[in-house]
Parts: structure tokens; sequence; C-alpha cells
């Protein structure tokens, strides 16, 4: 038995609870399991959990930032070499503009597209980097008044301003529109934060067909997006327990 055992056994414990936890969900929903993936959220916790839940199969991964993500993936692609069972790493962060093209270098998803400046840097990444990048636009779904005008929330363009920017990604070549991303606000009802992302989706699916994605649900909420017909789930505290509060 290897020194990670104890650890392996706590992860394989906790992605179990969640796989039975999106299995139940589904079951009420009148879904597929395998309609919805699974992305685990490794921010603040190391390659060598990365390294594990690859072995316990998992193949998507979250991070939210972008120096640690870097870093991070370039010890987890090393470890895991060349080949078909590769990862497939979502970044889901506020990222700042003159980050983007270093995201653009090893990202696979980036979900946290919220302005034009944003997918200019990135498809411009794209370009120096030679490579496709999956993008999600994340939607603001807070309609308290102070953060409307304030800003101070967690990113994420207004849904009124969601086409136009569907518009700004989908002539990039580099860059291929795949749907529309939301964070629960803080204190909201899940259940119509997800419902108004969900009309918000079908409004781009109808614009851009092939963006049919909807990445919405977290540990505290996956019950409810799995309802209003997410495709991805983004999941940290419960598999890989709380994190570190300072790093
Ligand atoms: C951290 C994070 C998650 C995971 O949250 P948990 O509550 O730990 O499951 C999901 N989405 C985003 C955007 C995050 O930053």
């Amino acid at each position: 038995m290897s020194d990670d055992q104890p650890r392996r056994d706590q992860l394989a414990a906790g992605l179990g609870e969640v796989r039975a936890r999106i299995a139940a969900a589904c079951a009420d929903a009148g879904r597929e399991p395998a309609e919805v993936t699974l992305i685990v959220v490794t921010k603040y916790f190391p390659a060598s959990d990365v390294l594990l839940l690859h072995d316990l199969g998992v193949r998507d991964f979250g991070e939210n930032r972008d120096q640690e993500a870097g870093e991070k993936f370039a010890e987890v692609r090393a470890a895991l070499g060349d080949g078909p069972d590769g990862v497939v790493l979502h970044f889901i962060g506020q990222l700042q503009t003159n980050k983007a093209g270093h995201v653009a270098a090893y990202a696979d998803v980036v979900q946290s597209v919220d302005r034009p400046r944003l997918v200019s840097a990135l498809d411009r990444g794209a370009h120096l980097a030679n490579r496709r990048l999956d993008v999600l636009l994340q939607v603001d779904l807070d309609t308290s008044p102070q953060d409307a005008a304030g800003g101070a929330g967690r990113g994420g363009v207004r849904p009124e301003q969601v086409g136009e920017l569907a518009d700004a990604v989908a002539v990039r070549d580099l860059l291929r529109l795949r749907g529309v991303m939301a964070v629960a606000p803080l204190g909201a009802d899940p259940d119509a934060a997800f419902a108004r992302l969900r009309e918000v989706a079908d409004g781009i699916r109808r614009r851009h067909p092939g963006a049919d994605w909807m990445s919405a649900g977290m540990s505290g909420d996956l019950e409810a997006a799995v309802r209003h017909g997410a495709t991805h789930l983004r999941v940290g505290t419960a598999i890989l327990g709380s994190r570190p509060s300072l790093l």
C-alpha cells in the first residue's frame, strides 16, 4: 500500500458520493447521467491529487488561478505523458486580459469569458500557441440592484449582453463557442438562478446551434443545476474537502 492510499480512499469516497448524487438528481429529472460531465475543481490542491483523481477515472478538471493552474497542469501532463487518456483543463476563474495569452497556451476550455477584450486576447493567445480553445460565456445572474450597478460580484456578462458577446466569439477561427456558465449568486435561490441561466442558454443555442453546454452547479447546488439542464457540473469541496483558506 503506498503512502497516498489514505488520500486515494478519501478522494474515491468523495467521488462516489458525488456520482451517486448526480445519478439520483438525473433520475429525478428524467435525464441520463451520461448527459452530465463532472468537472472536479482542484484549485488549492496539489498535482498529486489530480493524478489520484485521474487514476480514479476523472478526466475533466477545473482551476481558477492562472499561475497555479499553469504550473500544476504542466506537472500533471508531464507525469501522464502524451496519449488519449489525458486531462481536459477547464479555466473557471475571473481572468485578467494580460493573463489570457498564458491561459490560452494550456487550458482546453475557458468558461469565464465575460467581455469582448477578453475574447480578442484569448484569440491572440490561441494563435500564438497554435491551439484551439473551447469557450463558455460566464453569465452574471445577480438580480440585486447594488450588484448590477457596482459590478462587485463574481464576474460575468449581463444576460442582455450575452448575444453580442456570443457573436464576438463565434467569428474567431480558433475559439469555439460551446455555451454558457454561471455561479448561482450568494444567498439566491439556485433553482431560480439556474432557470434563468437555462433561458439564456436556450437563446444562445438558437443563434449558435453548436453552443449546447450549460455549466452550472457546485458542491452545494448540483441537484438544482441538473434539474435545469446543466451539462457540466463543477464540484470541488464535496470531493476534495475544504480548501485551505490561504495559499
Ligand atoms: C471553486 C469553484 C467551484 C467549486 O466549488 P465547490 O463549492 O468547492 O464545489 C465551482 N465553480 C467555480 C467558478 C469555482 O470558482
